[in-house]
């Protein structure tokens, strides 16, 4: 038994969450602005996890982690080579979304050399502007100038609601970041949702009117969460988080 993996099946397609860093507790407090500070301050806990999905005969990853080499060993485990991989979600390009991307923390190659590069197109369009870069440490404007030229002829530039490629459809939800989107894969059943970093922790999903220190677009997260909860609730998605306490499934009671 891998603790690092979470594997599942869902309506013909199936795959498996992984854990990508430690969990982490915080303060609930230290996440909300102060408006929205609790007396009692509960501790909640975020994982930190990527999403592997075998869909339609392709093999598929929702974002990539921090580190390549140890998401590439991990999907080891589950007996798919990097090579295998065709088709990358990006959520959003946050370090510990994209970060894996590359080998050696940021350093190497592409970990995934044949696959293709799905993200939203205004965000595309940022990464290509330096002043984007100006405000990053310079090991992140390392890492993001490196992915974003080794991707560039492989990417999958999404607008607006849209088919990345058969049954999989890019639902934008902008406001964690600019740009951030949730993937949606068909299935024989009900879909699979992969929500990225629209709700950190299921305690923003029961305070809609909640927002998040963090976020670079508060309220358009905030609309984001909504609809999202309700597109979970009216298709019964299998949901799942990036940071949602593991393995990160939105709960759909
Ligand atoms: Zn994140």
């Amino acid at each position: 038994m891998n603790e690092r993996l979470y594997r599942f099946e869902h309506g013909g397609a199936s795959g498996a969450i992984l854990r990508i860093l430690p969990d982490e507790t915080r303060a609930l407090n230290d996440l909300l602005p102060e408006a929205f500070h609790q007396a009692d301050n509960p501790r909640i806990t975020l994982s930190y996890t990527c999403c592997y999905l075998q869909h339609q005969g392709q093999h598929i990853l929702v974002d990539a982690g921090i580190d390549g080499d140890e998401v590439t060993a991990l999907l080891g485990d589950l007996g798919v080579s990097p090579e295998e991989i065709e088709l990358v979600c990006i959520t959003h390009v946050d370090r510990d979304h994209v970060g894996g991307l590359l080998l050696q923390i940021g350093d190497g190659e592409l970990a995934y050399p044949n696959a293709r590069y799905a993200i939203d197109s205004d965000l595309w369009t940022e990464l290509h502007k330096p002043e984007t870069y100006d405000a990053l440490p310079k090991h992140l404007r390392r890492l993001f100038q490196r992915l974003k030229e080794l991707i560039e002829d492989r990417v999958i530039l999404c607008q607006g609601e849209s088919e990345v490629a058969r049954g999989i459809t890019f639902v934008p939800c902008p406001g964690h970041r600019p740009g951030h989107a949730a993937y949606a894969f068909a299935t024989v059943e009900t879909p699979i949702l992969h929500i990225g970093d629209v709700a950190l922790h299921p305690v923003w999903f029961e305070h809609l009117d909640w927002s998040v220190n963090g976020d670079s677009l508060p309220e358009q997260a905030m609309e984001s969460r909504r609809l999202i909860l309700d597109r979970i609730r009216t298709t019964h998605a299998l949901a799942f988080g990036t940071h949602l306490p593991w393995p990160g499934i939105v709960s759909r009671t």
